[in-house]
């Protein structure tokens, strides 16, 4: 072997889930075929579950150093907004970053992690079998080949890997063609509704906001299908105008174009995220409409659910079935997130048909509970991967982390930015429950509070235990432990076989 993972593509889903494979002890080589990171930011906003998982993994305070945070956030372009000051966690609002600071942030961590990258490399072909997979790969110095344990796409919507791992990516052609382009307006005040500011015409929707003193993006969506094989023609600033003008009916002076580009709502899934030893992450796995910026939110919690587990299978301490569990956790939350990306869209439309459904979900989004469901499933915050059925139910198990007290939260975010499970005790009661888990002691690292919640959470921070406290047998709690620690971190004492040698060749 080579390395242990291969993972192709070098965007924001790829540069995390090599860092987090790193963190659990595997051999990681990054293959990206640009030789420079573009330096173009489609994504603007890291939503409030990613700041969590940052935060778990120290890297949040690099990632607000010199970026706003908002707490609010529009749904299908509606009054009232989404209210983020309620969300159930520890950071309740949006971080406004252009993602090419995301990729160069992520970038130094998986470097600090130890991965190795390779810039220019490409992958062109893959061969797949029970014991490894084989990359055939075109690089500046020619064509070579890289055999792995296991290798992961993570090259975007239109997947190399996916395609040459024949997985199936149903769903549905884009019904509209949308231009992004990042300009300088002669004049703002030309924008109706201003900048920042929606538009929504018989003709289509233009949204304008504003990226840095004097450029403004704007985003214009038509609601007819793209010409077939439009999806790569250059944008021109004259279409741009046109464009522009048709759906405002306003000449809007622009010029001195810095990124022109088109998108659609192509709105797919992979059939499965794992074929054998090919896996897939982020855009390789899922696209959508780009409304209400889910996609690489959502791509970076695939990678953080996928690392550990996948280092765990490469080490040896993975139960049977844990590296299966991605896919059946992660598929239904990309399902949720295409499905309500298409309810926005829908919602936008400019057909006048669409108005009173327009103003019925405007009085709903006016009501606390519908306005917070909306708020917490666009954030990730919903996110609750099944339990399996035990001794007693409890409404925390598979979901993200309840905020914790500062002192005892400073404990857990050390314990898990070490890529482990954190155990959360109050001292004295718990004593038994700390007993059993000194067998784990090298996979969770056990946190003792003064008083609080018994908490089991994996290394991606989702619940995996709770002690309910009274009214439940205390075997049963125990026995519920030990069932969680077996079942997300393997047999007890098993040794941990470090691979943080670096010997990846090529
Ligand atoms: C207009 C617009 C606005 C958006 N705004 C937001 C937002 O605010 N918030 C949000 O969460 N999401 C947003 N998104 C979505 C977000 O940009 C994507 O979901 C995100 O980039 C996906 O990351 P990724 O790493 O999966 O794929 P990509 O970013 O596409 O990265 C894939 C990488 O793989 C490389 N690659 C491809 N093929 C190969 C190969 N064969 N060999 C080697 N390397 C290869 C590519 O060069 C690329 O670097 C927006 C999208 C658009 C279009």
């Amino acid at each position: 072997m080579n390395t242990d993972v291969v993972v192709v593509g070098g965007g924001p889903v790829g540069l995390l889930l090599a860092a987090e494979l790193r963190l659990g002890g595997a051999r990681v080589v990054l293959l990206e075929r640009l030789t420079e990171p573009s330096g173009h930011s489609r994504a603007f906003r890291m939503q409030a579950r990613m700041l969590d998982v940052l935060d778990q993994r120290g890297l949040l305070d690099r990632f607000k150093e010199g970026n706003r945070t908002w707490p609010k956030a529009h749904f299908a372009g509606l009054e009232p907004l989404l209210d983020f000051g309620h969300l159930r966690n520890e950071h309740p609002y949006a971080l406004l970053i252009p993602q090419a600071r995301t990729e160069e942030l992520l970038e130094e961590h998986a470097l600090a992690c130890g991965v190795e990258i390779r810039r220019g490399h490409t992958l062109r072909g893959l061969d797949a079998t029970p014991s490894d997979v084989v990359a055939e790969v075109e690089s500046p110095e020619g064509t070579y080949r890289l055999r792995s344990h296991y290798l992961v796409g993570c090259d975007g919507g239109r997947s190399t890997v996916r395609k040459l791992a024949g997985i199936g990516f149903g769903g549905s052609p884009p019904t509209v063609r949308a231009l992004l382009a990042d300009v300088e307006l002669a004049d703002p005040g030309q924008l109706p509704n201003g900048v920042p500011g929606t538009m929504r015409t018989p003709r289509g929707l233009l949204m304008a906001i504003s990226l840095q003193p004097g450029v403004t993006r704007v985003l214009t969506t038509e609601f007819t299908p793209p010409e077939p094989g439009s999806e790569h023609a250059p944008v021109t600033l004259d279409e741009l105008r046109e464009t522009v003008r048709r759906i405002t009916g306003i000449d809007v002076a622009m010029d001195r174009p810095r990124w022109l580009s088109r998108f659609a709502d192509t709105t797919r899934l992979a059939d499965t995220y794992r074929q054998g030893r090919v896996l897939l992450a982020g855009d390789a796995a899922h696209v959508h409409f780009p409304i209400g910026a889910q996609g690489l939110n959502l791509g970076l919690q695939d990678a953080v659910n996928l690392g550990w587990k996948l280092a765990g299978t490469i080490v040896g301490w993975a139960p049977p079935g844990l590296l299966d569990s991605y896919g059946s956790e992660r598929r239904p939350v990309a399902g949720r997130v295409l499905r309500e990306t298409r309810v926005q869209l829908l919602l936008m439309a400019p057909d006048p048909k669409v108005d009173p459904l327009r103003e019925m979900f405007a009085e709903l989004l006016a009501l606390p509970e519908v306005n917070s469901r909306l708020a917490h499933e666009m954030t990730g915050l919903d996110v609750h991967y099944a339990a399996a059925a035990g001794r007693y139910e409890h409404g925390l198990l598979g979901r993200p982390c309840p905020p914790l007290p500062a002192s005892v939260g400073d404990e857990v975010r050390t314990v898990l930015r070490t890529g482990r499970g954190a155990l959360l005790l109050p001292e004295g009661p718990a004593e038994e429950a700390a007993r059993l888990a000194t067998e784990w002691s090298h996979r969770v690292g056990r946190v003792a509070t003064e008083d609080g919640q018994g908490l089991l959470l994996r290394p991606d921070g989702h619940v995996a235990w709770v002690d309910p406290g009274d009214g439940v047998p205390r075997k049963d709690v125990l026995l519920e432990l030990e069932d969680a620690l077996r079942r997300w971190f393997g047999a007890p004492g098993c040794t941990v076989l470090s691979r943080n040698d670096d010997t990846a060749g090529r």
